[in-house]
């Protein structure tokens, strides 16, 4: 086993994602305070509490369970998200729903396969919760792609979800790369390569053709930035910006909050990709306003 490959590797660089995600969701979600819509613009720090939202609160439960597992365990996943539901986290009525009804003893299996008339749900939530582990397979990017693959299906069965989560996993693996973060268009022509073809895809090319665009506003206006909460209006925005601003969280944050949209996820998306490099963590005072990971995360891999 190779240093990069050991479990307490692996959980220290999924770790390091999972703070800067937390950062995102928790500086993110205070701009949807309308007395801080000024502060936006002039790029400056609201007032604390920067309390964390679901994405967090969903990340964590990844982390937990990669940490007790070595991998993901879709009913340890789907347990671990019901029992620490906290339903003041933001998250959206339907999850909200199956997930009390999980806690009572539902079958998730029926109950994320029968959301949206059987459709399966095909919002950000499965995407948003998982760049930590992305950073875990940082060696192995393939692996998470399906290891993100399945970690949806808990939630999120609808393709274009699934295909989200599997984008955002691909492009943590790939900007946590221990050789190195990849160029801009390096990493999004890796996450095309990793996906299948979907809308997500479609926005994610389209992405890596706008790389070279200096106006965020536009750039979503034509990706979306996550307004209809869906994946693939989400995503591609997501990981446009944070392949400009890999080793720069300041900016990463800044240039995916100013466009509006689903902010906290946004970011939390963009923030966990940066900050699974080793340039990328966020400035230490916003970790310092950012409300404490929760006490029933892990310090460690199981066995460590
Ligand atoms: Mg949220």
């Amino acid at each position: 086993m190779t240093a990069d490959s050991s479990s307490e590797r692996r959980f220290e660089r999924a770790l390091a994602s999972l703070r800067g995600l937390a950062v995102g969701d928790a500086l993110g979600s205070q701009f949807f305070v309308p007395a801080n819509y000024p502060l936006l613009k002039r790029r400056e720090l609201p007032p604390e509490p920067w309390q964390w939202t679901d994405d967090t609160e969903m990340a964590c439960s990844v982390l937990a369970v990669l940490a007790e597992h070595g991998r993901v365990d879709q009913d340890a996943l789907a347990l671990s998200f019901a029992h620490h539901h906290d339903f003041d986290r933001g998250y959206g009525p339907a999850v909200n729903r199956m997930l009390r009804l999980i806690r009572e003893g539902g079958d998730w299996r029926e109950l994320a396969a029968g959301l949206f008339k059987g459709q399966g749900s095909w919002g950000n939530g499965a995407a948003m919760r998982i760049a930590p582990l992305g950073a875990w397979y940082a060696d192995d990017p393939e692996q998470a792609t399906h290891q993100a693959e399945i970690s949806s299906y808990t939630t999120h069965q609808h393709r274009e979800a699934v295909v989200g989560c599997m984008a955002v996993a691909a492009a943590a693996a790939l900007a946590a790369d221990p050789a190195g973060p990849p160029k801009p268009e390096d990493l999004l022509d890796g996450v095309v390569a990793l996906v299948p073809r979907s809308a997500v895809g479609a926005g994610l090319r389209r992405a890596r053709d706008m790389l070279d665009y200096g106006d965020a506003a536009t750039v979503a206006a034509v990706l979306g930035s996550g307004r209809r909460t869906s994946a693939h209006d989400t995503v591609p925005f997501a990981l446009w910006s944070a392949a400009r601003s890999l080793g720069d969280f300041e900016q990463a944050f800044w240039t995916t909050a100013q466009v509006g949209g689903d902010v906290d996820t946004t970011c939390a998306i963009a923030g966990g990709v940066v900050a699974a490099t080793a340039a990328g963590v966020p400035p230490a005072e916003w970790a310092d306003r950012t409300e404490a990971l929760p006490d029933w995360l892990p310090t460690g891999p199981a066995g460590a």
